[in-house]
C-alpha cells in the first residue's frame, strides 16, 4: 500500500496499541480503550459546523468529548477513536496544546491539516486493524453489499469502510463521495492506481452525465431516504485515459450525511491498453 509513511505509522501504531491492550478482539470499541486510560467520553453541543468532537486537557487530565448531532454509531465511534489518536500518537498531545486546553476536530478525511488525517488513519486502524479487515473483506463479497456487512461486523460507519475497503481490495475498486454534480473525494484499490497515464479524480471535478450517480443525484430524496441503486458504468467515463472497461456501478444515499456514496468495482483484472501491443 503506497501510503504516506506518517500516515502509515499512524496507523501502525493504532494496531500495536491493541496487541499492546489484548483488545484484538470484533468489534475493538473505543470507549473501553478510552476507560482504560481513565479518559471520560462525553457528548456535547458544539457551536461549530463541522466540529466533530475534541479532545481536552486539564493538567495530566484528558476528556473526549463528541458532537450530539452525530446521530451514527460507527461515526461517533470513529470520532472517540480520532480523538484517541491525538492523546497516543508521538507529538499530538505537545503541539495541540500549546496554549491551550481543547483541540477541536473534524475527523473522517474531511481535514487537509496533517495532525487530523493522522488521528483519522489512527482511528481507521483502530477499528478496522489491517490483518481483522483484509481477513474479513476477503470473504465479504463485492460492491456496496461487501461495504455494508463490513460496516456490520467492524461497527464503523459506511464512509470509513468504504474508504478503508478500496484501500485493502484485491480487485479493481474506487469509493467515490459526491453531493449534486460534483465529486468530494475518490479513493482508488491499488489494481486502479496502477495504471499508467490515468487522470485521478479531483476535489470538485464533475461527476460524468453518463452515470448512474448523475440521475441519482439529482432527486434529493434518493440521498435522504438512503436509497440504493446499482447500474454499469465504464472506467474511462470516470478517469480520464483509462481503459473503457465495463464497471459496475452501486450507488448508495448516505441520509442525513447529505452526500452519495459510489462504488465502481470489476472482478476483472485491468490492464493498460497499449500493454500488449507490438511497439
Ligand atoms: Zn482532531
Amino acid at each position: 500500500m503506497s501510503l504516506d509513511p506518517r500516515y502509515k505509522m499512524a496507523g501502525n501504531r493504532a494496531e500495536r496499541l491493541l496487541d499492546e491492550l489484548g483488545k484484538n478482539v470484533l468489534p475493538i470499541d473505543p470507549f473501553v480503550i478510552a476507560e482504560d486510560r481513565e479518559i471520560m467520553v462525553k457528548s456535547k453541543e458544539f457551536d461549530t459546523a463541522g466540529v466533530s468532537g475534541c479532545l481536552l486537557k486539564v493538567d495530566d487530565s484528558f476528556g473526549i468529548m463528541y458532537a450530539t448531532h452525530i446521530k451514527n454509531e460507527g461515526f461517533i465511534r470513529f470520532t472517540v477513536a480520532h480523538e484517541l489518536g491525538h492523546y497516543f500518537l508521538p507529538g499530538h498531545v505537545d503541539t495541540l496544546f500549546i496554549n491551550r486546553k481543547l483541540h477541536y476536530s473534524q475527523s473522517n478525511f474531511v481535514s487537509a491539516d496533517p495532525f487530523e488525517l493522522e488521528a483519522d488513519h489512527f482511528a481507521a486502524s483502530l477499528l478496522m486493524p489491517s490483518r481483522l479487515f483484509l481477513r474479513e473483506t476477503r470473504r465479504a463479497g463485492e460492491g456496496f453489499g461487501a461495504i455494508n456487512s463490513l460496516a456490520e461486523t467492524f461497527k464503523t460507519s459506511i464512509t470509513a469502510t468504504g474508504i478503508r475497503f478500496a484501500t485493502y481490495a484485491e480487485d479493481p475498486v474506487a469509493i467515490i463521495i459526491s453531493k449534486n454534480d460534483r465529486i468530494h473525494y475518490c479513493f482508488m484499490s491499488e489494481a486502479i492506481k496502477e495504471l499508467k497515464g490515468i487522470g485521478w479524480i479531483k476535489k470538485g471535478d464533475l461527476i460524468p452525465k453518463s452515470s448512474k450517480t448523475y440521475d441519482f443525484n439529482s432527486d434529493i430524496n434518493n440521498i435522504t431516504s438512503s436509497r440504493v441503486a446499482e447500474s454499469i458504468t465504464t472506467l474511462d467515463d470516470w478517469f480520464e485515459g483509462a481503459p473503457a472497461v465495463e464497471m459496475n456501478e452501486d450507488v448508495v444515499g448516505l441520509g442525513s450525511y447529505g452526500k452519495t456514496l459510489t462504488v465502481l468495482f470489476t472482478n476483472e483484472a485491468l490492464e493498460n491498453e497499449d500493454e500488449d501491443e507490438w511497439l
